[in-house]
Order: structure tokens, then sequence, then C-alpha cells
């Protein structure tokens, strides 16, 4: 057991490079120790990605497989160069473009990260993220830090510090608390070394907004086949879970209400996941979360984590979930969602 400390720092602060919690919180990764702090898709768990003793403690504290390579976290292209060995055209305009922000770049890697980081693989994922907080610690610690997001392994991700906390108390150093994350989901990965470029994981970028940046844009088939593994390690493991098990149900509203129907002569307890437009659509479920506005995606993606973590509080036995389009962000909620129901559907 460590003990956890909680820096509260206020994002829009000036000068945040040089405020005493980022201090704090750099020196304890100087020393090799690990801590979350928030980047604008959800809180990540950070450690030097050069020091293989940082990067074991983060994969322990996370109960991570370790053959699920960490993202690289930077805040400036200097740092890009010296870990990795080639930042070709496209992935030089995937940089102008979406620099700093919710895109992961997989490059060849210098070898100058550690083993760990990589999972022995000959690439590098980095990504140079816009929170402030985030900048202001890697800038402070003068690292390039590896870091997943800031959950045990298999549950939802973080995207306030109360989730961090709720995770990982007693097992890493600290948390720098700047509120809630903006994006909600995580950063979408993008395999720069095949041509065309290859989406590896959907998140914050869309598929949409690569197109127009880039032209063509493949797409792991991986992430979507039964029958071929993703390219990405990290896309073939059981993630986000509620404790209750959770059903997507693409058929609606009305299809919903019938199984909370059939369920109550069960006398289970039922949680639906709904949205703005359709809240008093259950009034026989038990708990009915809302995770945001169909009309305005971006605000489910924002809310989804803390709504799925939610649930667990309210001791539901089952979630039956709406479900969304899979158009811009869409995509990266609907892999979310089909994860955290461990790929069940109900047609
Ligand atoms: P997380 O750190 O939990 O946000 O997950 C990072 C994702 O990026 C996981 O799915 C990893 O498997 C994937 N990833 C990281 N590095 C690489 C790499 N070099 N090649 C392919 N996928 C990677
Ligand atoms: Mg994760």
């Amino acid at each position: 057991m460590v003990e956890t400390q909680v820096w509260r720092v206020d994002p829009d602060a000036p000068d945040l490079e040089h405020a005493p919690q980022i201090i704090a919180a750099a020196e304890k990764l100087a020393q090799g120790e690990i801590v979350a702090f928030p980047t604008e898709t959800v809180y990540g768990l950070g450690g030097n990605a050069k020091l293989q003793d940082s990067v074991r403690k983060i994969y322990e504290a996370k109960g991570r497989p370790s053959d699920n390579p960490l993202i690289v976290h930077v805040a400036t292209l200097e740092q890009v160069r010296d870990i990795c060995t080639e930042i070709h055209p496209i992935a030089q305009k995937l940089i102008d473009t979406f620099w700093p922000g919710p895109l992961t770049l997989v490059l060849p890697s210098r070898g100058e990260v550690s083993n760990a980081v990589t999972a022995g693989l000959s690439t590098v994922a980095v990504r140079m993220p816009s929170h402030p907080v985030a900048r202001a610690l890697i800038l402070a610690s003068n690292l390039p830090i590896a870091a997943p997001s800031a959950n045990r392994s298999g549950r939802p991700s973080p995207t306030r510090a109360d989730h961090v906390f709720h995770d990982l108390d007693g097992s890493i150093a600290g948390i720098l608390d700047g509120g809630e994350t903006g994006v909600g989901v995580e950063s979408t990965v993008v395999d720069c070394t095949t041509t065309p470029i290859t989406i590896l994981r959907p998140g914050g970028i869309s598929k949409e907004q690569l197109i127009e940046a880039v032209g063509a844009v493949a797409e792991d088939p991986g992430l979507t086949r039964s029958d071929q593994a993703p390219k990405a390690p990290g896309m073939k493991y059981k993630h986000y879970a509620p404790e209750a098990t959770m059903y997507l149900v693409p058929a609606g509203k009305d299809r919903i209400s019938e199984l909370i129907a059939f369920e109550k002569n069960n006398d289970r307890r039922i949680g639906v996941l709904t949205t703005e437009e359709n809240r008093d659509s259950y009034p026989e479920a038990d708990v009915v979360l809302v995770c945001g506005r169909r009309s305005e995606p971006e605000t489910v993606a924002h809310n989804l984590f803390d709504v799925l973590r939610h649930f667990d509080q309210k001791k539901v036995d089952a979630i039956y979930s709406e479900t969304f389009s899979e158009d811009g962000i869409g995509k990266a909620i609907m892999n979310r969602l089909s994860k955290a129901a461990g790929g069940r559907v109900i047609e």
C-alpha cells in the first residue's frame, strides 16, 4: 500500500507548469512513481516511459495484461522524434491537423522507450494531449509519459478523479484532480505504418474527420469480425464492464419495455441506459440513467463511463441499453457500449 495524494488543480489557472501541485506530481514521476492526471479524453495513469520499473508499476496497479502496450504522451514534436524513427508525410499531416488532441499514432519505435511500454512490438503509440494539466505535467517532468486509462483493467475508464480514487487508492502515488474530462471516450488509435493508414480503435477523432484530412483510411477488420484478432492488442480484452450483465437493444424503447416487464416477473432489479429524449419511457424500470442527448452524441460520449459506473452503485441485476448511430463519434460510443455489454445484443 502507498498513500495516494490528491492534488486539486484548476485547469484554467495561468502558468500551470510551475504550479506546486504539478511540480509535486512531476517529482513523483522523476522518482519512478506513478500518478493519475486528466486528459481531454479520460484520466490517464502516468509513469516515465523510459523507466522499466515505472512502467511495470502501471501494469501492476491496473492489473493490465502485459501484452497490451501503452500510449506514450508527449508535449513537443522533439519528444516524438526522440522515440520514433520516422514521421512520414501522412503522419505529419495528421499531427498538423489533430494535435494536440484525441488522436494516437502508431509509429516505428526507435527503441528509446521501455520494452514494457511497447509490449515488445517494433512500433510505439504516441499522442499529444491538449488538456492543460496533462501538458503541464509532461513539460514539468520533461519526460515522455506512458499512460493508459487510470482504471483497474476491465472497468469503465475514469472521467473524474473520484473514479480513479475508487479503483486505485492505495496503489498509486497521487491523483491530479482537474475536474471532469471533456470528450469522455479514449483517443482514436491509427496505425501509420500501413498504406493507407488503419484505424485500430475508434475514439475521439472520427473516421470522417480522418478521411477529410488525409483521404484514404482503412479500418482494422479485427474490430468487427470475430474470426480475426484485432491489431491493437488491447481491443481483444473485455473492457468497460459494469458489475451487472448488460444487454444492447437496437430495436429500442418498446422492446426494452417488453424486456423489463418480463424481468419484473422474475423479481430482478433492472436498469435502463437511455437518453434525454426517452427519459420518461421506462416507468417500470428500477433505475433509469440518462447518458446524454441523442441529438448531440458528444454529450453521450462525455457521460457514458460515468453512467456505467453509476449503475454499480445502484446495485441492479441487469442493464438494458439503447443503441446509437455509428456516424462520427457514434462509432466510438457503440464500440465502448458493445464491449461493456460483452457483445450481448438482443434482436
Ligand atoms: P489504453 O492505454 O487503455 O487507452 O489503450 C491503448 C490502446 O492502444 C490499446 O488497445 C493498445 O493495445 C493499443 N496500442 C498501444 N500501442 C500499440 C502499438 N504499438 N501497436 C498497436 N496497438 C497499440
Ligand atoms: Mg483503457
